[in-house]
């Protein structure tokens, strides 16, 4: 299935009256925000979906709430979607946790006596499945990263993680991947409507072209491991090795002293090893799209070239950022155009950055709400 387009660009007052009177070309100047600066961002976010925003606001401090499930391929963005909604829209009534670090921080509950025993307190009372308590700890205990868990004890934890934040909204991100589609049906007819609020699919859709070169330019500092981009995200520091005849990154963290960032071994390859990961990723998603009987947000990362001016405003399209040497002044030159991918059917493609993409997921999830 074909993820719709979303148009976030918003026709200013005084298009209409372009052509028959000129008092409003004044009116006509396009608002144009910068995304990275925070306080812009806030505006822009006001200004494209001011409405939707009071409409939720409004709806979380009236004691409601909902469970939202995201399902994306690895690198996708999904925490960094459901981070921004919330730091907008109420940071202290919208939580997000991910299905990773709950069994890494199970992991840490069998290393401690007390809330072992609270564990399997827990799941004595709560679990139902193939395997005793016992031989689900001892699974736990000596797994190695390879190893799969039972889908019914990762359904139990996530309903204990839904127990804990009773009064929160809540974005679930990740699920168990080997699921087939009986099981997977049953996984979410078993969570769904677990608590009396609203629940539905958010699921995102980014060609994999834009996943590869995330992972190819990504780059981090070995002293503070911040993680940024030499295509994407850079530093404001940027060095050239003259032999090599290379640029790279320097860390702008002030403790830092300018260190060198530096790719991760293996990230060279982009998304070659993790391509089998991403098949699943992509079943997964195309198993919950035909799950009838929930609501879905759908969320794309990437416009088609020809069609991108009607749909979405120029500044709203991840720019991407290439070096030069000059030689004669001795200086790098950083340049910025539009970056331009293929989409998963071969179109030339922008990507979005974050905001408009966010922009969607608020109006989106405001007409689920029916609010
Ligand atoms: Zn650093």
């Amino acid at each position: 299935m074909q993820f719709p387009l979303f148009k976030t660009k918003i026709k200013e007052k005084g298009d209409e009256t372009r052509v028959s009177s000129s008092r409003f070309t004044s009116l006509r100047s396009a608002r144009v925000f910068d995304l990275n600066n925070p306080r812009e961002r806030e505006k822009y976010f006001n200004f494209k979906a001011g409405r939707e925003i009071k409409k939720l606001r409004d709806y979380f401090r009236g004691g409601n709430t909902f469970v939202a499930y995201l399902l994306g391929k690895k690198n996708s963005g999904k925490g960094t979607y459901s981070k921004m909604f919330s730091e907008i829209i109420d940071p202290e009534r919208i939580d997000h946790f991910s299905i990773g670090d709950m069994i890494r921080e199970v992991d840490k509950e069998l290393k401690d006596k007390k809330r072992k025993k609270e564990l399997v307190e827990f799941l004595e009372k709560n679990y139902r499945g193939w395997s005793s308590v016992k031989e689900l700890i001892s699974l736990l205990e000596k797994r190695s990263t390879k190893t799969l868990l039972p889908t019914e004890l990762i359904l139990a934890l996530v309903k204990r993680e839904i127990g804990k934040r009773k009064k929160k909204t809540i974005f679930i991100d990740g699920f168990p991947r080997d699921l087939d589609q009986i099981n997977f049906a049953l996984f979410f007819r078993d969570l769904i409507g677990y608590r009396d609020d609203p629940d539905f699919f958010v699921l995102i859709n980014v060609p994999e072209s834009i996943i590869d070169e995330r992972i190819k330019y990504r780059v981090v500092c070995p002293v503070c491991q911040t993680s940024r981009n030499l295509k994407l995200l850079p530093t404001s520091k940027v060095g050239y090795d003259a032999k090599k005849k290379e640029f790279y990154l320097l860390c702008d963290n002030p403790k830092c002293r300018e260190i060198k960032m530096v790719r991760k071994e293996g990230d060279g390859a982009g998304i070659k090893p993790i391509k089998e990961r991403l098949k699943k990723d992509e079943k997964l998603i195309n198993q919950a799209l035909s799950l009838y009987g929930i609501p879905k947000v759908l969320l794309r990362n990437s416009v088609p070239k020809k069609l991108a001016s009607s749909f979405v405003d120029d500044y709203e399209i991840t720019p991407e950022y290439y070096y030069q040497w000059d030689e004669g002044k001795k200086k790098i030159v950083v340049k910025e155009r539009p970056w331009v991918v293929s989409d998963d059917r071969g179109r030339p493609s922008y990507s979005l950055l974050p905001p408009p993409v966010v922009v969607s997921l608020i109006k989106q999830i405001t007409d689920v709400l029916d609010l």
